[in-house]
């Protein structure tokens, strides 16, 4: 692994653990070179079942938008990263626990609202609200950003 710092060819693990119920090994890799140290991230990819949304289109199942959706609904609240992404990892095992080769998004919506319940009660309205009115997750991320541009009632 190349590192990201000087492009150096050698790196070496210098600690690794299981994070996130243990479906994702975690590195600290130290750069022979210039002695810089970054952390990295496996998981094993497995093939998830792809969207079935609203108006009957098919997608790719997309971890990022996914991801980004979740953070945006627990912006500025106590939940560290770690216990985002074993969310993030308790959904995709459920998705590949259906055995379906094609979900309706929608199930992957109320999975979200189950893990954020759990995480935040203030991210799980956040989301809910908006999640129920708009049912997909391009628009939800939209309605999300326009009301953190709104002024915050206190
Ligand atoms: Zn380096």
């Amino acid at each position: 692994m190349h590192c990201p710092f000087c492009g150096a060819n050698d790196t070496k693990v210098i600690d690794s653990r299981l994070v996130a119920e243990g479906e994702q090994v975690r590195r600290r890799r130290e750069c022979l070179a210039c002695g810089e140290r970054f952390t990295t991230f496996e998981t094993a990819e497995l093939v998830l079942p792809r969207l079935i949304k609203q108006d009957g289109s098919r997608q790719p199942f997309d971890e990022e938008k996914l991801r980004a959706g979740m953070l945006r609904a627990l912006e500025k609240r106590p939940v560290s990263v770690e216990r985002v992404e074993a969310a993030l990892v308790h959904i995709k095992h459920r998705l590949r626990a259906t055995g379906e080769r094609e979900v309706k998004s929608l199930i992957v919506g109320e999975l979200v609202m189950k893990e954020l319940q759990k995480l935040d009660e203030v991210a799980y309205i956040r989301f809910a609200s908006v999640y129920r009115r708009f049912q997909d997750l391009d628009e939800f991320r939209e309605e999300i950003d326009r009301l953190a541009r709104e002024p915050s009632e206190k």
